[in-house]
């Protein structure tokens, strides 16, 4: 097993051992997550103050910070301690006021003895015309003019953690840097610019340019991108592992495929036979297949799927799919049964509700191989499931796993072949942030023929006249959708909420055209609501949770989503692609609570724009801005302390190929490079992969 290297000891050692800082202030650290002297290092400036050196103040505009040399002249003190303390001070050309607030007379005439000289730095104001300096940032000698920078780095800071603190630390550090080597290919560091580690953390640190805290800072930018290689070069050694443990070629023969595409009622879009290709390749390979597959919501991913599943039948074995929930369990096994029955393979739906004799049969026919295909929850991988020869495992995604959990999935069969389906439209560069170890085959296109879905931001002070349209269209035979809001406040309050609401538009619709599903209710009842909207009988679903609305439904063709303000554009994105999947034309209404804010409104109309989640996705990361932190658990993406999503968005490529890149020279990581590498894995906290590899 690996150990850490002994140059970056000092850099994971106790924070109680750097002068300055004691028990109290390491706790206060934990709040800008510094817990060891590394994180130090990590914390980088967000800006830069420029401290313009003068002669003079003269002809400075105001508001300009200014380092200048005076001489005190004298100390006009305040009547009380609450007015002003004024030290009236000469440059070379003008005399100005230095002013100071609540301050003690003694400790400023000490300061500032009359007849001295200092050099002083702070904020050039001007107050009924007469310069001034409002509490000077810095105060020193004549010798001591050294410890005022030109350009000041200015960190992110907490309670109890000063500016000060942080640049006398990291000061600190910057001068027992490890000297470790390069782990970025020569050739990108020549042709990008970027300095040496080392270099790269001192002139982050120490600024020597007013835009030294810039996206385009080349430090802060080799920074950023051992930040994203790093992440990459861990998900690569995952995926390597994957591919190092046995796989099976899986040879078809394409006769059952041949009898289900004959039996199509459609043509495949360009992006599914691609598809479909990288999954047949993968399955004959003797790797492992570790593949996403990505689309859009409706475009069609499920048949694609289902082809791979009948080619590893062809090949001897089984196939399985995981769905997230029980009804889109159920649903995947309705839609593919008649395709299943044609072809004549077996296809069994296995799910919690199987009990008793039904599971006991449904298990064995799974062990005994008479089960091709099987169709089921998560309830697939528990223990007493046993395939006879499973080879080929679809995982329709809704939560996200982590890498470490796809690692588990894929041990269900030693040589199991594994694809991951996911509906979230993120661009790639994010894509390869979450999903870097596993190879990606993208369908962008929607099949043809979808109408477009109609799409208005109505006030819900319009609400009346919203449920007279409804209540109209659906005499006319319309299906609908009504989604109300989450509470996060509270639980009750949500469900008491959209309880009301259904009372409502029950009241208003009708006794029996109108139902309500929410997550609390039990699967069997959540299936018979959803039974009855299927089969056309109940007209409006009014449901709390996106997942119950997770579903096919070709005839509904109205979604109202209430409180739109508060989702994601992500999520209205998804929950707007329940509808426009039959023939009707579909509307989908947002309802917002006034007042809506400018940014809200910008974001609620790019639905009103474009039904293309990959640019929804895109628009959506740009509003909410770098600022945001990428890493919450919604999106499911790791934590980066340095690369915002405009760095991302730059590096993750290059990251992706250059960790893949030097894997494939180095495997195990020997060369100069390889091993420089593994000081960055550990550096990173990505130490847990290098045992991947010293194990592998
Ligand atoms: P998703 O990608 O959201 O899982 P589905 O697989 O559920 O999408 O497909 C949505 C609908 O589109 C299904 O009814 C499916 O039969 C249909 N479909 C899939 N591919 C095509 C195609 N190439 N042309 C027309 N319809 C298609
Ligand atoms: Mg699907």
């Amino acid at each position: 097993m690996g150990m850490r290297p002994s140059e970056l000891f000092h850099l994971f050692g106790d924070l109680n051992n750097l002068s300055g800082i004691g028990p109290k202030t390491v706790i206060n650290l934990k709040n800008l997550s510094i817990e060891k002297p590394r994180d130090f290092l990590f914390n980088l400036p967000f800006s830069v103050l420029d401290r313009l050196p003068v002669s003079s103040i003269r002809g400075v505009p105001a508001s300009k910070i200014v380092t200048v040399e005076i001489l005190v002249k004298a100390h006009k003190i305040g009547r009380s301690r609450a007015s002003a303390h004024r030290v009236t001070v000469q440059d070379t050309e003008v005399s100005f006021q230095l002013v100071f607030f609540n301050a003690r007379k003694e400790y400023l005439e000490n300061l500032f003895p009359v007849g001295e000289r200092r050099i002083i730095s702070g904020k050039l104001e001007f107050y009924d015309n007469i310069p001034q300096i409002v509490h000077p940032h810095h105060v020193k000698k004549i010798n001591e003019e050294k410890a005022i920078v030109r350009f000041e780095p200015v960190y992110p800071l907490t309670s109890g953690v000063s500016q000060k603190l942080m640049f006398g630390t990291i000061n600190g550090l910057l001068e027992k840097l490890p000297k470790l080597g390069e782990w970025i290919d020569h050739e990108l560091l020549k042709i990008k610019g970027w300095p040496s580690w080392q270099d790269a953390l001192k002139s982050a640190h120490c600024p020597v340019s007013a835009d030294g805290a810039s996206n385009t800072n080349p430090a802060r930018l080799r920074l950023a991108f051992d930040e994203l290689f790093s992440h990459q070069l861990s998900l690569s050694i995952a995926r390597n592992k994957i591919k190092r443990s046995k796989g099976r070629a899986n040879i078809s023969t394409g006769i059952f495929q041949t009898k289900v595409l004959n039996n199509l009622p459609f043509k495949f879009t360009e992006d599914q036979k691609l598809s479909i290709r990288d999954i047949l390749d993968d399955l004959k390979k003797p790797e492992r297949m570790n593949r996403l597959l990505q689309g859009d919501v409706g475009s069609g991913k499920t048949i694609v799927a289902f082809i791979g599943l009948i080619a590893a039948v062809e090949a001897g074995g089984q196939g399985a799919i995981m769905a997230p929930t029980e009804i889109l369990a159920r649903q995947h096994f309705e839609t593919l049964l008649p395709l299943a029955e044609k072809a004549g393979i077996s296809l069994s739906l296995l799910t919690g509700r199987d009990k008793g004799n039904s599971r006991r049969s449904k298990l064995a026919d799974i062990k005994e191989g008479r089960a091709n295909v099987i169709i089921g929850t998560h309830a697939l991988f528990q223990a007493d499931v046993v395939f006879q020869d499973l080879r080929f495992a679809v995982v329709d995604e809704q939560h996200r796993f982590g890498v470490n959990q796809r690692l588990e999935l894929g041990k269900k069969g030693s040589v199991v072949d594994l694809l991951i389906m996911t509906a979230t439209p993120i661009p790639r560069s994010l894509a390869l942030a979450q999903y870097g170890d596993m190879d990606i085959s993208i369908i962008k296109q929607k099949p043809p023929g979808r109408k477009q879905i109609n799409t208005a931001l109505i006030s819900s002070s319009r609400i009346d006249e919203v449920v007279d349209k409804l209540k109209k269209s659906i005499a006319k035979g319309a299906q609908a959708y009504w989604v109300c809001p989450l509470i996060e406040e509270s639980e009750v309050l949500h469900y008491t909420a959209a309880e009301r609401r259904f009372e409502q538009l029950r009241a208003k619709l009708g006794e029996g055209v109108v139902e309500l599903v929410h997550g609390k209710m039990s699967s069997e009842t959540k299936d018979k609501i959803m039974d009855r909207f299927v089969s056309g009988n109940t007209k409006l679903l009014v449901a709390t949770t996106v997942i119950e609305v997770g579903v096919n439904v070709p005839s509904a063709n109205i979604m109202v989503v209430e409180n739109a303000e508060k989702f994601g554009l992500a999520q209205l994105h998804q929950l707007r692609g329940r509808v426009g999947r039959g023939s009707n034309q579909s509307t989908c209404l947002l309802l917002y609570k006034e007042p809506l804010n400018i940014s809200s409104r910008k974001r609620l109309s790019i639905l009103r724009e474009t039904e293309d989640g990959f640019k929804i996705s895109e628009v959506d990361l740009n509003l909410r801005g770098s600022g945001d932190a990428i890493g919450t658990a919604q999106s499911g993406l790791p934590r980066f302390r340095i690369a915002n999503i405009d760095m991302i968005d730059m590096l993750m490529e290059t990251a992706h190929q250059q960790a893949r890149y030097l894997l494939a020279k180095d495997p195990n990581l020997e060369t100069p490079q390889g091993k420089a590498a593994r000081n960055l894995l550990w550096l990173m906290d990505q130490d847990k992969s290098i045992q991947l590899i010293t194990v592998g």
